[in-house]
């Protein structure tokens, strides 16, 4: 994966050099997965020489979502949270596309597996990251492992320790040679990929599995949704799907902050469709590299600029 390396953190209250940002090998996340975390990213627009952040605040009420679920508390608010991020970045001066890692931790240095009486964290780093899987066709299989229930750890939640799982998932397809996986939950239905959700194509109709089906409540997942809607005409339907119908769609993305979208053209060396990239998949695809660059008016608020413009003078 194409990514560099940061300079700076916010930890423990400030923004230091990331050397500084370490914590001890007692800390209480590092041995029990007891952390929530997001995923962000920024993008580089260079005709108007300005970084867009997509959608912060959603981001940091789902990170506040999430803590809240393992019993931390956030002491920032999620309008803190995004000027730290602001100030964050303007600290590093990125002129290029980035990933952006907010933690809420349990920092305490104790053993101990439970979640009350063990102090909490929040730090936050970004790396320099351009597109990390292939966008135009991935070839993926049907993971044996299931994803993880939500009566087991919350599926809403992006809680650290569940990402185990994720990397079972995600080491096994790529170490029996395909890119990706699908994931089933317990009762047999398709839920997301190994870190991202998914749609498919059938008949001009988009399907996704429901916020019920153990998924992430992804926030590409449910901009695209609307977009899907209300700029392209197109019908979106959650609800279960089979795994039969993964192999008949005509068309199949993975969705979100570090996939972006990228298109799934063969599923167990069966094509998708026609073994491409689909229309309905690059037509949102290019609507939504526009948006997140800062280029579509009508979306302006769903990205934040980081720098300061000096005002044109006319
Ligand atoms: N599902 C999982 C398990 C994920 O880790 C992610 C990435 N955050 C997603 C879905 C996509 O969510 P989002 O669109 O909010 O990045």
């Amino acid at each position: 994966m194409a990514q560099g390396r940061p300079k700076y953190a916010f930890f423990q209250g400030e923004i230091v050099p990331i050397e500084e940002a370490k914590i001890g090998v007692m800390t209480h996340a590092f041995n029990y997965g007891t952390g929530v975390f997001g995923g962000l990213r920024g993008y580089w627009n260079d005709a108007e020489k300005q970084l867009f952040v997509f959608r912060p605040l959603d981001h940091f009420t789902r990170l506040i979502q999430s803590a809240s679920l393992m019993r931390m508390e956030v002491e920032y608010t999620k309008e803190d949270l995004t000027k730290i991020l602001i100030d964050l970045l303007r600290h590093e001066n990125y002129q290029q596309n980035l990933y952006i890692r907010p933690l809420v931790y349990k920092s305490a240095e104790k053993i101990g597996v439970r979640l009350h009486d063990i102090s909490d964290d929040f730090t936050i780093f970004t790396v320099p990251m351009e597109d990390y899987v292939s966008l135009n066709g991935l070839h993926v299989h049907i993971s044996a492992w299931r994803r993880v229930d939500d009566n087991a750890i919350p599926a809403r939640g992006k809680v650290s320790g569940a990402y185990a799982n994720s990397a079972l998932i995600k080491s096994d397809a790529v170490l029996a040679g395909y890119d990706e996986a699908l994931v089933l939950n317990n009762d047999g239905h398709l839920s997301e990929a190994s870190a991202a959700n998914v749609m498919l194509v059938r008949d001009g109709v988009v399907y996704t599995p429901s916020l019920n089906a153990n998924i992430l409540e992804g926030i590409v997942r449910r901009s695209l949704i609307h977009l899907l809607r209300e700029e392209l005409n197109i019908e979106v339907v959650e609800r279960n799907i089979d795994r039969t119908e993964v192999y008949m769609a005509d068309e199949m993305f993975m969705c979100g902050t570090g996939v972006q979208i990228a298109a799934i053209t063969k599923v167990e060396h069966r094509p998708i469709g026609d073994g491409k990239m689909g229309p309905i998949t690059t037509q949102l695809r290019d609507l939504f590299f526009d948006i997140v660059r800062g280029k579509v008016a009508d979306y302006a608020d769903w990205v934040t600029p980081i720098f300061v413009k000096e005002p044109v003078e006319s």
